[in-house]
């Protein structure tokens, strides 16, 4: 009882906003309490990391986060020991794509996906990219192209618990200009849409917020009015427009009309760098790019210094023996690959693609196309971020992009991106200073999303946390 009270003041304390509803709550039903105690902390912010730290929750929120001698853990709490790793805000992808795996052509992909069970078997294949990614220490992904139904299923399953997965926002089908783009397999299999004009852009923009998606991806090719009409239609309804830009031309095309995010910028051997003036205005208007630069220039070299990588037994776990089968099967001769056929000219451009924004000063999120070709969403994330400090920018700052600044770019920058009271509870453990060796970030032990683990339980706690770990 005095326990209870207790806890009822430290609520009220530090949200005294819901301090009716925390009494209510309290006097119901007091909620789980878990507390990660003894590791290093990383709160998401640009400032030294906080040594043997604990952090408290209480439900799906964070409580409390200092130095454990100074965090007062109920006696009823869970306790996680964290000693020896670090603790860091779950990461944030802002450009996935759950409908595909890594598999080396989509030609062929959804055509395998139609003759072997179709919606069922896409529906396999959206959970176990979302799973990938929420046991990479992913706990919210923004999917940029799927079909309109599926995809909106399994946002909502995810976030009802009734999957295991990453948190889902997205964007349904993606917004092309007629002609515009590859078309083909791709367009159909991503669910894409091509418009002829900017009222038919508009008319698509409403028709997909009115379904429910989070926000718009507009493909490149669109002119300026389209631009516009997209941007105008989404922001009335109260949604952003991320946009899929290559040349100089889109990206100023999109820039102009107001995007909110531009993606893939200069990561395409499109001629890069840009112009200064363009770089200027970007970094001027504030508005956040995401490179999208591993997934075809630097993961072409890596996978030719190390290939076995495409045989990593955690793919073969997470597939199943079929879906293993094909995709292994489509990455017999990968250098052989349509996808790959520009790299040549993408790793030519790669460095400065990059090093023209980090050197810049823009504000950059992090992005990776996970589940395109040879690109795992298990381990996509990290070898992005790899690639930003290999090219000049600190540690801190890349994991900052890919927490806090990337909440802040999809519009949830209240509620997620680091660990402060009154956050909801998405936390990562890694083993390993990801200050002093970046890819700690692939060691992620410990995944915790809305205050529940979901990897790295403690045995002890395992009838009552819900959802259970592995891979
Ligand atoms: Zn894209
Ligand atoms: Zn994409």
């Amino acid at each position: 009882m005095i326990r209870t009270r207790l806890t009822v003041t430290v609520i009220a304390a530090i949200t005294c906003v819901t301090t009716f509803l925390s009494v209510a709550t309290a006097s119901a039903q007091t909620p789980r309490r878990v507390a990660l105690v003894g590791g290093m902390l990383l709160t998401g912010y640009e400032v030294p990391p906080i040594h043997h730290a604990a952090v408290l929750i209480e439900g799906d929120k964070i409580v409390a986060a200092g130095p454990a001698s100074e965090i007062r853990i109920p006696a009823d709490a869970t306790v996680i020991d964290t000693s020896g790793r670090v603790m860091l805000p779950g990461l944030i992808e802002t450009h996935g794509h759950l409908v595909v795996l890594g598999h080396g052509s989509y030609d062929t992909w959804f055509p395998w996906i139609n003759s072997h069970g179709g919606e069922a078997t896409m529906t396999r294949v959206m959970e176990i990219a979302a799973k990938q990614l929420l046991m990479a220490g992913v706990t919210t992904t923004v999917d940029l192209g799927a079909p309109l139904k599926p995809i909106l299923s399994i946002r909502d399953r995810i976030n009802k618990g009734a999957v295991v997965g990453s948190r889902m926002l997205v964007s349904g089908p993606w917004i092309a200009h007629l002609g515009g783009t590859g078309g083909g397999a791709m367009q159909v299999g991503f669910g894409g849409l091509n418009v002829a004009t900017p009222e038919e852009a508009a008319r698509e923009t409403e028709r997909l917020a009115a379904a429910g998606v989070d926000l718009i991806k507009a493909h490149s090719g669109l002119t300026l009015a389209d631009y516009k009409a997209i941007v105008d239609t989404a922001h009335k309804n109260r949604i952003k427009v991320y946009a899929h830009v290559y040349a100089e031309q889109d990206v100023r095309h999109a820039l102009d009309a107001g995007v909110d995010v531009l993606q893939h910028v200069g990561s395409a051997g499109t001629a890069p760098p840009y112009s200064k003036e363009l770089i200027t205005d970007i970094v001027n208007s504030g508005r956040p790019v995401v490179v999208t630069a591993a997934h075809r220039a630097w993961l072409y070299e890596d996978t030719a210094a190390f290939p076995e990588r495409l045989q990593d037994p955690d793919l073969k776990k997470a597939f199943g023996p079929e879906i293993y089968a094909e995709v292994q099967d489509s990455l017999k001769n990968w250098w052989t690959l349509g996808y790959f056929q520009r790299t040549d000219r993408e790793m030519l451009f790669r460095e400065r693609g990059v090093k023209q924004f980090i050197e810049s000063g823009a504000v950059m999120g992090m992005g990776t196309d996970s589940g395109t070709p040879m690109n795992f969403h298990s381990e996509a994330l990290w070898r992005e971020i790899k690639v930003h400090v290999d090219m000049g920018m600190t540690p801190m700052r890349a994991i900052a992009a890919a927490t806090r600044v990337n909440a802040q770019i999809i519009g949830k920058g209240r509620e997620l991106g680091s660990i402060e009271p009154g956050k909801i509870a998405d936390i990562i453990v890694v083993n390993g200073n990801p200050l002093f060796d970046i890819t700690a970030l692939s060691h992620v032990e410990i995944v915790m999303k809305d205050g529940r683990i979901y990897k790295g339980e403690p045995q002890s706690d395992a009838k009552t946390r819900g959802p259970s770990s592995g891979k």
